[in-house]
């Protein structure tokens, strides 16, 4: 049912989940120059981008590194883990970074499922919910989303049209969309393929949009969405199981790479982690990689290199060196690879140059700020 090309979703859905969007196959051509664009765009230009959006695309990561190494076609289930009684990571094609499948997840309760992100296509999210009725048959209440980025949200509709209501925050902004929603979903097709997209419409926009701290109950259990301020994208929430201690912290932790913070700031990006030290969680699941053995350790290297970065920009931004050569100290990005290790260290660098030029024009850096920063700075490793 949910793969049929052209259906319509429920009718008391809004606008956007109701709308179908036409699917078209993306000329090769125009995704290199595209890639080309942003890759090689000068920092003027990233700059010139409204709501200080400066080049992440989960979009053009995938465009650019073909994102499907093993085709969700092909697999019946994802791996599973079990996190805490009821409580399952379905683990990500991990060692990839944010070029990979993501990880997503699910929590059984007496009174249904909730469903943590939904994966990058109708496909995957498919073999997403194959791989929960291999453990209940228990209807899918809610599909909680982590953030709007494609890879994380476009298996969406699987589980909208099982009549499962979306918890997300509203704020669906990312520069992924910024020619518009069906220029994404073009584009996306191109990465994915139209046999993993057949079924495609938007169903991220939430039902139940959430926008601060909220506690949800369902089926005996609590759980607590968390609102850590716009660190990764515009939109982000993260899933805590307090009687669990489990964190579900989308890409704000990302194991096997580096938080990206481009379409959301580094400010927000401290404040998130350090939200997530004082939960103190058993578990963390990353957005993308493995689960960390130690949750608390990949916090604080996720803090390090944030923390060293906007020192390092910071200092450049008052020496007066320019941004391009700040960043002749990293290493070149990756050509068509906009967010490979080296093409995310150096388009973090630019956004966070940038949010320095900007605190230095409008001083809002309290001294005792930066004294903090460069206290926790001290306990990074040189
Ligand atoms: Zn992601």
């Amino acid at each position: 049912m949910d793969g049929q090309r052209g259906q319509r979703v429920h009718p008391d859905r809004n606008d956007r989940v109701s709308r179908l969007t036409r699917i078209a196959a993306v000329p090769a051509a125009g995704l290199v120059a595209l890639v080309a664009a942003l890759l090689g765009a000068p920092c003027s230009a990233q700059r010139a981008v409204p709501r200080s959006l400066t080049g992440d695309s989960a979009t053009l990561a995938a465009i650019a590194s073909r994102y499907p190494r093993d085709r969700s076609d092909t697999l019946s289930t994802f791996p599973l883990h079990e996190l805490a009684p009821g409580v399952y990571v379905v683990l990500g094609d991990t060692g990839r970074g944010v070029e990979g499948r993501p990880n997503a997840g699910f929590i059984v309760t007496s009174g249904g499922v909730v469903v943590v992100d939904a994966l990058a296509s109708p496909g995957e999210g498919r073999v997403l919910l194959r791989t929960i009725r291999s453990v209940t048959t228990r209807p899918v209440r809610y599909l909680f989303l982590t953030h709007h980025h494609p890879d994380h949200t476009f298996g969406a509709i699987v589980f909208t049209r099982l009549g499962a209501r979306v918890i997300a925050h509203p704020d669906r902004r990312t520069l992924a969309d910024i020619n518009g929603d069906d220029q994404l979903a073009s584009d996306w097709t191109g990465v994915m393929g139209l046999e993993q997209m057949r079924g495609f419409a938007f169903a991220d926009t939430p039902n139940i949009p959430v926008t601060r701290d909220t506690a949800l109950r369902l089926g005996g259990r609590r759980l607590d969405i968390i609102r850590p301020g716009p660190a990764h994208t515009a939109g982000d929430l993260m899933l805590w199981l307090p009687a669990e201690r489990v964190l579900f912290a989308g890409d704000v932790l990302v194991e096997d790479g580096v938080s990206m913070m481009v379409d959301g700031n580094s400010t927000a990006m401290l404040g998130a982690l350090a939200r997530i030290d004082s939960l103190r969680p058993r578990v963390v699941v990353p957005g993308h990689g493995r689960l960390p053995n130690d949750a608390t350790a990949l916090v604080s290297a996720t803090r390090c290199y944030v923390l060293g970065l906007r020192a390092t920009m910071r200092h450049s931004v008052t020496d007066g060196v320019r941004m391009g050569q700040a960043l002749d100290r990293l290493p070149p990005a990756d050509r068509d690879r906009p967010v490979s290790l080296h093409s995310r260290l150096r388009r973090n660098a630019v956004r966070v140059y940038a949010e320095m030029e900007h605190a230095l024009l409008s001083p809002a850096e309290s001294a005792a700020a930066l004294a903090g920063e460069a206290r926790q700075r001290a306990a990074c490793a040189p």
